[in-house]
C-alpha cells in the first residue's frame, strides 16, 4: 500500500555548526576480546556538549548468563495495561540495569491515519504522534524491520542480565506516539534507551548513521543533562555497530562519522535519560535493502547494537 507522509528521519542535511567528524576504526582483537575502536572528534562546536574530544572505547567481550523473562512494553494511552517495571532477575554483568528498546513505528500504524498524524508536543514544537515508517521496494516494511531487531537485542540483552522493556511489540493498535515513546524510557529510569530505525532515502545513499540528542531546553524538553552520556552511549552503539556488521558509516549524512545530532525528534527531545537511535540502513537502496531483509544480517544489526549498549553500560 502507498505509505502516508514523509518518512520520520528524512536525510539530514549538513549541519553548518558541526565540525566533520572522522571515524578511525575498528581493528578487532584476535581471540575473545571483541576489539577497540577510536573515534576522534575533529573541530567543531557541536551542539552544547561532548564535541571536541577523542575517545578510545573499549567493548568487553561479551558473556552468557541466564536470560531473564520477557519485560514486555507498557502502554499507558489506548487502554493497555501498564506492565510492572522491569525486575532484573538473571546474574550477569548486566545485573541491575534496564534497557528500553523502541522499535521505531508500528506495524499497524498504516491503519490509523487521523490518531497517528494528531500532533504532539516534542518541546520545541507541535509533531505528529508518529509515522508509518518506511519499506523496502519489495514491502518489507520499517515497522516490521524494527520489531526483528528488537526481539533480537532483547534476547542478547537479557542474556547479560540486563532488564529488558521494549515500547510496544507488536501488541497495540498503533504507536506510541513519540512522546510516550520518551516517557516510558524515563518512567524505567532506564540506562540506556535504543530506537530502532531504517532510513527511507534514495537510491545510492547507503549506511548506517546513529542520532544523538542536540542540547535542547523548551517547554518540556530539557535534554542538556543527557547530551554527554547519549553522545558516549552513540559513539559505543556506532563502533560496535560497524565491527559486528561490517556495514559503513552513512555516505549521506554525517560526514562519513555514523553519527547525526538533531534537536527535532520528539524521542530525544523528551528523554530525561541516554538515548540514541540508530538507522541501521536505506531500506530504498537495493543493496542496503538485501542486508536488512536478511534474518542473519539483523542478528548481526542486534549483536552490534546490543554490544555497544554493554560497552556504555560497563562504562
Ligand atoms: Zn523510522
Amino acid at each position: 500500500m502507498s505509505y502516508v507522509g514523509p518518512d520520520f528521519e528524512p536525510p539530514q542535511p549538513r549541519r553548518p555548526r558541526r565540525g566533520p567528524l572522522t571515524v578511525a576504526l575498528a581493528a578487532l582483537v584476535p581471540g575473545a576480546l571483541l576489539g577497540w575502536l577510536v573515534y576522534e572528534t575533529v573541530g567543531g562546536s557541536g551542539d552544547g556538549g561532548g564535541s571536541g574530544q577523542a575517545t578510545v572505547r573499549s567493548s568487553p567481550p561479551a558473556a552468557s548468563s541466564p536470560a531473564t523473562e520477557d519485560a514486555t512494553a507498557e502502554a499507558t494511552d489506548d487502554g493497555k495495561k501498564p506492565d510492572a517495571d522491569p525486575t532484573p532477575t538473571a546474574s550477569g554483568p548486566l545485573k541491575g540495569k534496564v534497557v528500553v528498546i523502541d522499535p521505531g513505528h508500528n506495524p499497524e500504524n498504516f491503519q490509523h491515519p487521523s490518531e497517528i498524524n494528531r500532533k504532539v508536543n516534542i518541546g520545541t514544537n507541535w509533531k505528529e504522534c508518529d509515522t508509518t515508517g518506511t519499506s523496502t521496494n519489495d514491502g518489507y516494511t520499517e515497522a516490521e524491520f524494527t520489531l526483528d531487531v528488537a526481539h533480537r537485542m532483547r534476547a542478547l540483552l537479557e542474556e547479560q542480565g540486563a532488564a529488558v522493556k521494549l515500547t510496544q511489540d507488536g501488541d497495540r493498535p498503533y504507536g506510541p506516539c513519540v512522546d510516550e515513546r520518551a516517557r516510558i524510557g524515563n518512567e524505567a529510569k532506564a540506562d540506556a534507551v535504543v530506537s530502532i530505525h531504517a532510513d527511507g532515502s534514495g537510491t545510492g545513499n547507503r549506511g548506517f548513521h546513529v542520532i544523538l540528542p542536540g542540547a535542547v531546553h523548551a517547554g518540556s524538553a530539557d535534554t542538556r543533562a543527557i547530551v554527554a552520556p547519549s553522545r558516549d552511549l552513540g559513539e559505543r552503539v556506532a563502533g560496535r555497530f560497524v565491527a559486528v556488521t561490517g556495514s559503513a558509516p552513512s555516505n549521506y549524512v554525517g560526514d562519513g562519522s555514523g553519527l547525526v545530532t538533531r534537536k527535532d525528534l520528539g524521542g530525544l527531545n523528551l528523554s530525561t535519560v541516554p538515548k540514541v537511535f540508530i538507522e541501521c540502513g536505506n531500506m530504498r537502496d537495493s543493496k542496503d535493502a538485501a542486508s536488512l531483509t536478511s534474518g542473519a544480517w539483523r542478528q548481526k544489526a542486534a549483536q552490534g547494537i546490543s554490544e555497544g549498549i554493554v560497552s556504555f553500560l560497563h562504562g
